[in-house]
């Protein structure tokens, strides 16, 4: 089984739940109003006509909680928008609590800590305890160097996975994160934390130049330590980062990942197949935003992970104000080549572009 049937059925009842009885409040569309500053800025003219083409389809809630408890981190990796973006407050950090009022504020079954990198955080240790407790999957997204040193202030537990970042074996990787030796230490830690009884998984960033046989060659190389699944995602351009020449267009992504599914039947991959068909081009990528919020020192930030349009000090704000149709390809050029994945693609889940067939195809590779 891909994952503990614990969190594939309880994943199963939160999402029933939301499709079944939708907060009202989330399914509204927020109308643009004129802005006499800004001569420039787009009203949004579409009615509020109903937009779903079936009651259980396409509602709004979140999934995910991208949780930034600093954006501190050791490292200066190529593709990370999070040090550019936030430089101004990259000392600062959450307090403990504030972590846990946003995770109990927005209520997704699922928080994958971020950052910066979050084994800087002097209380990820209790962080993670207190989410355990909630009975949270927790993702903690790390470059795996501080996992020796700090294993000693976590538990295993059935839905806690160490989410280790490696883009490629040791000479690529190295060169993606700008430094050496970083991959060497990240399967230490992978090592270390395999044989202390934990759950680790792997993130992979495909750039431009990536050698998807490399990255086959990784998967192999990592089975030995028996990693428990990989996510995998394309680098695409984004404010944040679109200066550079590494990230790909939505027709690379499809070319690039054209051959997907051998490895997808080789190795346990954790992305849905939905956004596998995503990433080949066999169907358009929604934009899925409100599933993947993100709270970081600045507040909740919207629209999503990569774009910043503003800081809203409440969930409930950011669901209620954020003019969501706006966004997406076609809506809005930063999102042209967005194929956003932050730990679980949630658009499979959440109905959006569904196709007959989806829920099966979804539970088959769930049960796998
Ligand atoms: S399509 Fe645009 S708004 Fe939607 S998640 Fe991607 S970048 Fe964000």
């Amino acid at each position: 089984m891909r994952f503990p049937l614990s969190m594939t059925a309880g994943m199963a009842g939160y999402i029933a739940r939301n499709k079944f009885r939708p907060k009202p409040e989330w399914q509204k569309t927020v109308l643009s109003q004129p802005d006499a500053a800004n001569p420039f800025h787009i009203v949004y003219t579409h009615t509020d006509a109903p937009r779903q083409p079936h009651p259980m389809i396409n509602k709004r809630f979140p999934l995910v909680l991208m949780l930034e408890p600093l954006h501190t981190c050791n490292l200066t990796c190529t593709g990370c928008g999070r040090i550019r973006e936030y430089e101004s407050t990259i000392t600062q950090k959450l307090s403990l609590q504030q972590c846990l009022n946003a995770v109990d504020e927005c209520g997704t079954p699922i928080v994958s800590i971020c950052g910066g990198e979050p084994m800087l955080y002097p209380e990820i240790g209790p962080l993670a305890a207190k989410l355990i407790e909630r009975n949270k999957t927790i993702y903690l997204c790390t470059n795996g160097m501080f996992i020796v040193k700090r294993l000693k202030e976590f538990k295993p537990a059935d839905k806690f996975f160490f989410n280790v970042h490696l883009d490629g074996m040791e000479k690529n990787h190295d060169i993606a994160v700008e430094r050496e030796g970083v991959f060497r230490e990240a399967i230490e830690g992978v090592k270390a934390a395999k044989q202390a009884g934990f759950r680790v998984c792997t993130n992979t960033t495909v750039y431009k130049e990536t050698d998807m046989n490399e990255l086959e060659e990784m998967f192999e190389y990592l089975a030995q330590f028996d990693v428990d699944g990989h996510t995998i995602s394309p680098a695409y351009g984004y404010s944040a980062v679109n200066d550079r020449e590494i990230f790909m267009t939505r027709d690379d992504i499809h070319e690039k990942f054209k051959d997907i599914d051998r490895l997808a039947a080789k190795f346990p991959l954790f992305s849905t197949p939905t956004y596998l068909e995503f990433l080949q081009g066999k169907r358009d990528y929604p934009c899925t935003a409100w599933g993947n919020p993100t709270y970081n020192v600045k507040g909740w930030k919207g629209p999503c992970y990569l774009i910043t349009d503003g800081h809203y000090q409440t969930f409930e704000e950011l669901m209620t104000k954020t003019q969501w149709e706006n966004y997406g390809a076609g809506n809005d050029p930063r999102c042209d080549h967005c194929m956003v994945h932050c730990g679980f693609e949630p658009s499979a889940a959440l109905g959006i572009n569904a196709k007959l067939g989806d829920t099966f195809k979804l539970m088959t590779w769930a049960f796998r």
